[in-house]
Parts: structure tokens; C-alpha cells; sequence
């Protein structure tokens, strides 16, 4: 069955969708009440945050594109120290779009919501003419609580790395960004990898209510772990050192990589946070991230110094060969629809 143009109109066709399928997978008391807007009860300060899903292909090794909209979502509202608890969704579906797909898609969102504990309160369905958009694109809007640990430290922010703090990556990079790019292209030599696409909350919550004093929480989502730690360096007005050595990388994505003359510190990861700590608590923060399903593959990859004098942010790396070799920001976009 496909989608027609009717499923967006507001009417009984839209009604049938909404209760037939929405309802169905993403039941909770809030959503089914149908008022113009979810009646929503918050116990903090909370952390909001928005973003559209555009991926191709749909569907890859590892998710698809309903899974990474609540991933994407959940993470980027845990981020700040918090923990997710309501999700809106905006469906953008062209005309003629398969419904068993869709009805996949829902289901996956459902299952990707019941893991992080958010629920889906409030929806938007809208069908498009065809050749409007390519089959389907999500908007995902999150709202979390602010976690309160016993303790007098601020929420992370991209603004505090300090001079001295450590930095440790979660996993491997690239996984998600080589899989995608290989789905679309076809690309045979890059074999047995998969998207890391996943909920990063509860590891989130353990760092802050065990480790406590975080100074930086963030995702190397587009442009990879190199362009987020150059985001951080500007914000904090600090320089990152990245040892070469240190960095996790899977073997088929790294040679997938260099195959296509791709840094994987510049592929996008959707299942992995850079946390940024003082020296003496890197140890634990490191401990309570393999001890999530999430961090097997965490690692210590790095310093932060002083930022030389005249310089706006700065990330280098210390190669194996014990040289230094600056990292900029992605420039443009080499990989586009890529989440
Ligand atoms: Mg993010």
C-alpha cells in the first residue's frame, strides 16, 4: 500500500493514519489525549533542542532513519547534563511512499523511545506532492530535565573546557558516516561495518551523577569528532592535542577510509559523545564509560592546553611519528544527508 496525498489532509484519511499506525506504536497517555498541544509536567530547568532527518538511504546497517531521529534527539538533550523525557515528530511524506515502510520506520522510533525512557507526545503528518521531497523526512523535538547531582557543578557546556582537562571519546569514530556513505554508493570494498546510531542518555546520567564535575558533553555528529573538538576549542578559546595513537577507529572503517581519502576524524558518529574532564577524575570518567553498552571502546584521546597567543581555537594532532599536524573545521559538506 502507498501513501496518498489525503494522508496529510487533516481528515478522515490523516485520522485513519494517526490512529492506525502513530497511536498504535507510540501509545502513552499524553499523546492520545489529541489537544492541540501535549499538557507536559517538568520537575527542572530543562534543555530543548530540534533537528531534521534527511538521511538516504532510509534504511542502512545498524538503523534507519527513524531510529536516528530519536537518537539524535535523546543525545543532543542529554548533552547539557540531562534526562530526556518528551519528543514531538514531524513526518514530511512524499506521495506515493510505501506504507510497510513507514509502519517500520514508526516501530523502530517506538522501540528507539521505550529504550531511552522518552515519550512521544505530540506529532505532525504532512504528505506532499511527489518529487516535493525524497520519500520521507523527520523532524524530531526533544525536552529534557536538567540532572541535579549532589554537587555544586554547572551543567556541561562546550564553553567550559579548562586548561589541563582531559578528553575522552566514547568509541570508535566513523562508523555511522562510512555506512551510510557506502549504503548510497554501492561501495564493495567497504564490508562488515555498521552505524553506531544510538541512545547515549543513561551513560550520560551515570557521568553526571558519578563522575559530577563534567566541564563538556557533546556528539561528533556531522563533520566528525575533528570539526565538533574545533567548535570546542573556539567556544572555550582553548587548544585540543589529540594523540594519534589514542584515537579508536574500527579496522575495516579505517581502511575503508583511506581508500576513499577520508580522515575518519572527520566522518560522523551518531552513538558517541567527547567528554572533556579535569585530570584526576579522567580515570573514572573513563571506567563508567565502558561500563555502558555504549563505551566498550571508550578511550582517553587527548589534552587541553593554552591556546597560543592570536589564535581563535585550535586542534592538533600528535601524530605516531611525533609530529604535530593542525585539524580545521570541515569546509563544506563532503557528505551530504548524511543523518
Ligand atoms: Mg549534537
Amino acid at each position: 500500500m502507498n501513501i496518498l496525498l489525503d494522508a496529510g489532509s487533516g481528515g478522515r484519511a490523516s485520522m485513519r493514519l494517526i490512529h492506525d499506525l502513530f497511536f498504535k506504536y507510540f501509545e502513552n497517555d499524553i499523546l492520545v489525549k489529541m489537544d492541540d498541544a501535549a499538557y507536559l509536567e517538568v520537575q527542572s530547568p530543562i534543555t530543548m533542542s530540534t533537528d531534521s532527518y534527511t538521511v538516504s538511504p532510509l534504511f542502512f546497517k545498524g538503523g534507519n532513519i527513524g531510529t536516528l531521529a530519536i537518537h539524535g534527539t535523546v543525545n543532543d538533550i542529554s548533552m547539557l547534563g540531562a534526562r530526556p523525557k518528551y519528543i514531538s515528530c514531524g513526518f514530511i511524506i512524499e506521495e506515493g511512499f510505501s506504507l510497510e515502510e513507514l509502519e517500520q520506520i514508526v516501530i523502530s522510533m517506538a522501540q528507539a523511545a521505550k529504550e531511552a525512557g522518552v515519550k512521544i507526545v505530540t506529532g505532525d503528518t504532512k504528505v506532499v506532492t511527489k518529487g516535493a521531497c525524497d520519500k520521507i523526512f523527520i523532524n524530531t523535538t526533544g525536552i529534557g530535565e536538567i540532572i541535579k547531582p549532589e554537587c555544586e557543578y554547572g551543567s556541561p557546556s562546550g564553553a567550559n573546557a579548562k586548561v589541563g582537562d582531559v578528553i575522552l571519546l566514547s568509541g570508535t569514530m566513523g562508523d555511522h558516516g562510512l555506512t551510510v556513505m557506502a549504503e548510497r554508493e554501492n561501495l564493495s570494498f567497504v564490508s562488515d561495518i555498521q552505524s553506531d546510531s544510538a541512545n547515549l542518555n543513561y551513560m550520560i546520567e551515570q557521568l553526571m551523577l558519578e563522575v559530577k564535575d563534567i566541564h563538556v558533553l557533546r556528539d561528533p555528529t556531522r563533520g566528525g569528532v575533528a570539526t565538533t573538538l574545533n567548535e570546542i576549542a573556539e567556544q572555550s578559546k582553548v587548544r585540543c592535542v589529540l594523540y594519534e595513537e589514542k584515537l579508536p577507529v574500527h579496522e575495516n572503517v579505517r581502511s575503508g577510509a583511506s581508500i576513499l581519502g577520508i580522515d575518519p576524524l572527520y566522518l560522523a558518529n551518531e552513538g558517541k559523545l567527547l567528554c572533556f574532564v579535569p585530570k584526576e577524575k579522567a580515570e573514572h570518567a573513563l571506567q563508567v564509560m565502558k561500563a555502558d553498552k555504549c563505551g566498550k571502546e571508550a578511550a582517553i584521546i587527548g589534552e587541553v592546553v593554552a591556546l597560543p597567543e592570536g589564535k581563535n581555537g585550535q586542534v592538533v594532532l600528535q601524530t605516531k611519528m611525533g609530529g604535530m599536524r593542525l585539524l580545521t573545521m570541515l569546509e563544506g559538506a563532503p557528505l551530504p544527508r548524511i543523518c
